[in-house]
């Protein structure tokens, strides 16, 4: 039954630092409870008909466990897994592998699924709803098509961007998640339980304090967590104290927010180059030197939730709050209030 993971793209062992962190089972998972109690439910019912689960489709900024689930939702199925990404599914060629290989009831994991293109989403509508494929055989004018049957199999989407997916592909997952970010007590929790597992001895205070600069998302505070364990050992004992964490965060130049030089950069070429906005991301990214992407994925998430910047129809804004964070004497201008309204209610 439950078969070893088969990882695409070249992550052999030891090459995923955050492999070895990741929760195993869905109840070693901290937060996202009423995520959690919805899929137990249809978990324990598929396994109960003894069916497939239904394609899930799990979205939200990047760090909050997307693939943590994907890889815990087949062990709680006690079946296989494959995983691939939408960015190397170019041709519907690609994607019969990983079809045909499909064992009854397993799952197929395919991270940044807003990145396959039209002509692989169309070939996945049926795999999906018919557990069938079309597969070519021979050449030119020999060519065939051959409609093939393949075993009913689970697909997990992920995606930072479920606006990018086309309604029919959407319609197809019966399950939709949405993962937001941690509370501080959950990622405190997460800080503490990542420190066991790397053996690190480290204070609660401090534990709270990189959970508070780690904006809601867990990879960050794992991460965060890791540099602060280096930090510790070279300058301090190794033992992880508030004030080694404040001074290792600091080093980063990482603020009391959580706010890194990128998110400043972002803001601060909102107000100096735009005038405190409106600005499209576009100019935005070009003005950087970084991908959109990046800026919509890692950066603007955080920045939106806390009140920093706001998005309107004529593009991002500075917010009086990002003034003050930044201390920086705020425009006499009424810091578009109808602007502010506007995003308020779409
Ligand atoms: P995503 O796929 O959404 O980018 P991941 O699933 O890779 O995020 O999660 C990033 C890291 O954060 C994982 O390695 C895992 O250690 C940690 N993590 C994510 N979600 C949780 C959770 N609910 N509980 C504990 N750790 C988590």
């Amino acid at each position: 039954m439950a078969r070893e993971t088969v990882i695409d793209g070249g992550s052999g062992p030891g090459e995923d630092p955050e492999r070895d962190l990741r929760p195993k089972r869905i109840d070693e998972m901290v937060g996202q409870q009423q995520v959690i109690a919805r899929l137990r439910i249809a978990i324990d019912a598929a396994r109960e008909r003894g069916d497939a689960l239904g394609h899930v489709l799990l979205d939200g900024p990047p760090g909050l466990g997307k693939t943590t689930f994907a890889t815990c939702i087949p062990r709680e199925m006690d079946v296989g897994l494959q995983m691939t990404s939408g960015a190397i599914l170019k041709a519907p060629r690609d994607l019969v592998p990983y079809l045909t290989n499909a064992d009854e009831h397993s799952v197929l994991f395919i991270d940044e699924i807003h990145r396959i293109p039209k002509i692989v989403e169309e070939y996945l509508y049926t795999a999906m709803e018919d557990f069938r494929v079309d597969i070519i055989l021979g050449e030119g004018i020999n060519a065939r098509t051959h409609n093939l049957w393949i075993k009913p199999f689970t697909l997990i989407g992920a995606t930072t961007r479920s606006g990018m997916l086309s309604g029919p592909l959407r319609d197809r997952f019966l399950i939709r998640e949405h993962l937001g970010f941690y509370s501080e007590s959950e990622l405190t929790e997460i800080v503490l339980r990542t420190a066991s597992q790397l053996k690190v001895e480290i204070l609660e205070h401090a534990a709270d304090e990189i959970a508070r600069r780690s904006r809601g998302t867990p990879r960050i505070a794992n991460n965060r967590l890791r540099w602060v364990r280096d930090y510790a050992q070279t300058k301090a004992d190794g033992i992880v104290t508030q004030d080694v964490t404040n001074a290792a965060l600091a080093m980063l130049g990482i603020d009391v927010t959580g706010m890194d030089p990128l998110d400043r950069d972002y803001l601060k070429t909102i107000i100096h180059v735009f005038e405190g906005g409106p600005v499209g991301i576009e100019a935005l990214a070009h003005t950087m030197n970084t991908s959109k992407d990046t800026l919509e994925d890692e950066v603007e998430p955080f920045l939106l939730r806390n009140g920093f910047v706001v998005r309107s129809p004529r593009g991002r804004m500075a917010t009086a709050k990002t003034y003050e964070h930044l201390q920086l004497p705020a425009p006499e201008s009424e810091l578009a209030d109808g602007d502010e309204q506007r995003s308020l209610f779409g």
